[in-house]
């Protein structure tokens, strides 16, 4: 066991709530995927305890071991240095400062271990086996608990220095609601879940009438999860209605000026909200970025990400790729 190399590749989206981990195939097809909780106790070692698990029940579910895997890519939040190690990913249990994933989990797995970009390789998935393919320039915008952007110019994945795609920080309005980065007016303070329900709390505590809170109970979770609003906005709940037009709006200002600077020929949306919502509210942020594109008889064209979910964890097996 453990000695016969295949050309599988592992790939784990590490997320803010879940970690998604999947074996992947030359050609991006699926071969075993498991899903977990992220912790939200702890801190980094349980985190990596539980990628590697995640990771190990999809090499299961495909019939191979970790260790005969060409490598292991992982798609994190907060910053990687070329040796794997992430620092600042603040939206992981005690991970404000710096901790050698790459190392840990290769050690766990037995396999070689990259690390990339969450967005960046969401983004690489989608342009390479995704919505993405037809065009040589795309960005990709992930509307989640808080807002993403990737780029690929000209064939070629753009990081700048390192940070780049930043779109959810882009600003929108100037001396806008507060962000949780600390800013203000940036297209995350109005379209990113998590300032979405803090909003939702703050006018439900005023006495706003609406069903988000019962159906997030009702539902068994604790925060108002993507298929909470989708399910509230079919139930035609006001309120719900309000905030996603709100984050529309918001989206389509950020995604208008971004295409305006950047003329690329395609966006992309995904991450959870995006992936939920679908075709009817890409199309909503079409209209509303139309607006503000300087030269608009030529917009872009804007998909769904095609590989949804999973586009994150076939991204990072894509590190191995090359
Ligand atoms: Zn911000």
């Amino acid at each position: 066991m453990g000695s016969t190399k295949t050309k599988l590749r592992g790939g784990i989206d590490l997320g803010g709530t879940k970690i998604q981990a999947a074996v992947v195939g030359p050609r991006g097809k699926v071969h075993g995927e498991e899903r977990a909780a992220t912790p939200t106790e702890g801190g980094p070692a349980d985190v990596a305890r539980e990628m590697a698990a995640a990771l190990s029940g999809s090499a299961r579910k495909a019939g191979v071991e970790p260790a005969d895997l060409v490598g292991v890519g992982v798609g994190a939040p907060g910053d990687a240095d070329p040796q794997g190690v992430v620092s600042g990913a603040s939206n992981l249990p005690g991970w404000e400062g710096s901790y050698p994933l790459a190392a840990e989990l290769s050690t766990a797995l037995g396999a070689d271990v990259r690390i990339g970009g969450d967005v960046q390789v969401a983004t690489e998935a989608e342009f390479r086996l995704g919505a993405g393919k037809p065009y040589r320039s795309i960005l990709g915008v992930f509307w989640g608990t808080g807002v993403g952007g990737g780029m690929i110019l000209d064939g070629k994945p753009w990081t700048g220095r390192g940070n780049a795609g930043e779109i959810g920080h882009t600003v929108i309005v100037r001396g806008g609601a507060r962000c949780p980065c600390g800013r203000r007016g940036c297209l995350e303070a109005y379209a990113g879940r998590g300032p979405m329900e803090a909003k939702a709390r703050e006018e439900h505590e005023k006495g706003t009438k609406t069903r988000l809170f019962k159906i997030m109970k009702e539902r068994g979770h604790d925060r108002l999860k993507s298929s909470v609003w989708e399910h509230a906005l079919e139930d035609g709940d006001e309120l719900a209605e309000h905030l996603i037009d709100r984050a529309v709006k918001a989206l389509g200002a950020g995604i208008g000026s971004a295409v305006n600077l950047l003329d690329v020929e395609a966006v992309i949306l995904g991450g959870g909200l995006g992936v939920r919502l679908g075709e009817p509210f890409l199309r909503r942020i079409e209209k509303q970025a139309a607006k503000h594109l300087f030269v608009d008889d030529r917009p872009p064209a804007m998909h769904v990400a095609a590989l949804g979910d999973l586009g994150g964890a076939i991204g990072a097996s894509l590190l191995f790729a090359r």
